[in-house]
């Protein structure tokens, strides 16, 4: 998929992808705080065994919580920044002319018109004047 500048129609455009970064890393930051979270609570569990099983349970919900906290918080944190690069923020800017835009105003250079062609292709099943086969 091509982006073609509105402005100036360049197809020397630039993604910025704002969103998608930012809301990558908050993401991330959110399943840091879940692994925090996890670890408190495996410690809390991890405490009826005495303190081998805190050491224990901190570590196992480390990793449980840390993992899915991080790449759930990552990959949706990335997936909802780049709908924001794509529906609301100019994510594109154009090199030639500075011109920044989104996808939905590049999208309107998808609505083309076909010409249709004129059905008067059938000339070889057609011999009028074909007397010389006999
Ligand atoms: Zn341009």
């Amino acid at each position: 998929m091509t982006i073609i500048c509105p402005n100036c129609s360049s197809s020397r455009v630039g993604v910025k992808n704002y969103g998608r970064s930012t809301c990558g890393t908050l993401g991330s930051l959110a399943g840091a705080h879940l692994a925090m979270q996890g670890i408190r609570v495996g410690t809390t569990v991890g405490r009826f065994f005495g303190p081998p099983g805190m050491v224990i349970g901190g570590t196992a919900g480390l990793i449980i919580a840390g993992i899915s906290g991080a790449m759930l918080g990552g990959s949706t944190g990335t997936q909802l920044g780049s709908m924001i690069d794509d529906k609301i923020l100019n994510n594109y800017k154009c090199l030639d002319c500075k011109h920044t835009f989104s996808d939905s105003t590049a999208s309107k250079d998808d609505e083309y018109v076909y010409e249709h062609s004129t059905p008067s292709d059938d000339d070889d099943d057609f011999h009028p004047l074909s007397t010389s086969s006999q």
